[in-house]
């Protein structure tokens, strides 16, 4: 598949762009603001050549496109590829507003193009198996999720993550991965949310506590999220609470397949779960967005993915401004 990259970004080159080369896939251009500095990243990553020019990147007999620039400039990026009538994966969150994400999903729906939202947890070998415990009925029925997506941010990204305008922010870059995971491994919709935000000398509020409400096909489960850019010295963590048996799994919100998962019962028999093959979430979730390009299934994390978890963040975002409960809209049963 022949790739044009728009955002000369930290994520492409780091993970993207070796899953691209390891696929056997061709990242033809990438698109950035300085031609310079574009052209120099398009050496040191292997890219074909580098542009400042959307269109001329476009014009070059690409089939996909990866959207990586900035939050705010994602939704100029999907649509210009949508209009190509080129397929499109895009970096969460979609947007800064629903309104614009929505309207990204919408356009490539209407051009018939595959559109795919880059959660990559969902890639997780770790998650996976948290979502495989759910599914087969071992944990029984879903009581509640506990998530730690508690890291340090890296000096290299405390650009405009931290309040600039960009739109990202603990909650934008972290909580809308939560969203999204809790989603895919439960099967349930966040329905409500309750957000306190803590100012730990990052930028403004940089960790998060969230409580939440799930639901879904007559389900009603507790969610408890904490988010943080400030912990230097934790592990990630997911835990599934249900019915039948809990599951805990370490270092799961990462960006690697690693992480133990851990099946515990009331008789307090704890059971090492095997996780399957450990391989690299970008390349499993690139690899499955080539099948859906090509006519089978859908990418791992659609379009529509995409807006659910946004509204998500967002809805924690409203809360921790008003310091009021948010209600999603999410009414009856979801499917
Ligand atoms: P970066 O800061 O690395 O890149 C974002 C944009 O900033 C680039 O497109 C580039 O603009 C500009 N930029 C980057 N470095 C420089 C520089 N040295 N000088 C000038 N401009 C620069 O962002 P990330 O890679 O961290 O994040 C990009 C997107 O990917 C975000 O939406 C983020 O939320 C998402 N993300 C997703 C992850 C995942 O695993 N799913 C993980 C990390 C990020 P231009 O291209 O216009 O030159």
């Amino acid at each position: 598949m022949r790739w044009a990259l728009i955002g000369a970004s930290d994520i492409a080159a780091t993970q993207v762009l070796p899953a691209l080369r390891q696929l056997g896939h061709e990242p033809v251009v990438v698109v950035g603001s300085d031609g310079e500095r574009t052209a120099r990243y398009a050496i040191r990553n292997g890219v074909g050549y580098g542009t400042t020019s959307i269109e001329e990147a476009l014009g070059a007999g690409v089939d996909a496109v990866y959207v990586s620039t900035t939050n705010e400039r994602h939704a100029a990026g999907v649509h210009a590829a949508v209009g190509a009538g080129c397929h499109v994966l895009c970096e969460k969150p979609l947007a800064p507003s629903l309104d614009q994400a929505r309207a990204m999903v919408d356009a490539a729906a209407g051009a018939g193009v595959v559109m795919a939202t880059n959660h990559h947890l969902r890639n997780s070998p770790v998650i996976a198996a948290l979502r495989g415990l759910v599914a087969d009925g071992t944990l029984g029925r879903v009581l509640g999720v506990r998530v730690a997506h508690t890291n340090l941010l890296p000096e290299r990204l405390r650009g405009w993550r931290l309040g600039s305008e960009a739109g990202a922010g603990v909650v934008l870059d972290l909580t809308v991965h939560d969203v999204d995971t809790v989603r895919f491994v439960t099967g349930m919709e966040v329905l409500e949310v309750a957000a306190i935000g803590v100012a730990q000398g990052m930028s403004g509020l940089d960790a998060v506590a969230v409580a939440g409400r799930l639901g879904g096909d007559g389900a009603d489960a507790t969610l408890h999220l904490h988010d943080a850019f400030t912990t230097p010295h934790a592990r990630t963590a997911f835990e599934v609470f249900g019915t039948a048996a809990s599951a805990l799994a370490t270092d799961a919100m990462s960006q690697t397949p690693d992480g133990e998962v851990v099946l515990r019962r009331a008789d307090r028999e704890e059971v090492l779960v095997d996780v399957g093959e450990r391989e690299n979430l970008y390349v499993r979730g690139l690899r499955a967005f080539a099948e859906a390009v090509a006519g089978h299934g859908e990418p791992p994390c659609t379009g529509e993915d995409g807006v659910r978890s946004l509204a998500g963040a967002l809805a924690v975002t409203e809360s921790l401004m008003t310091g009021r409960r948010v209600s999603l809209g999410i009414t009856g049963d979801i499917a």
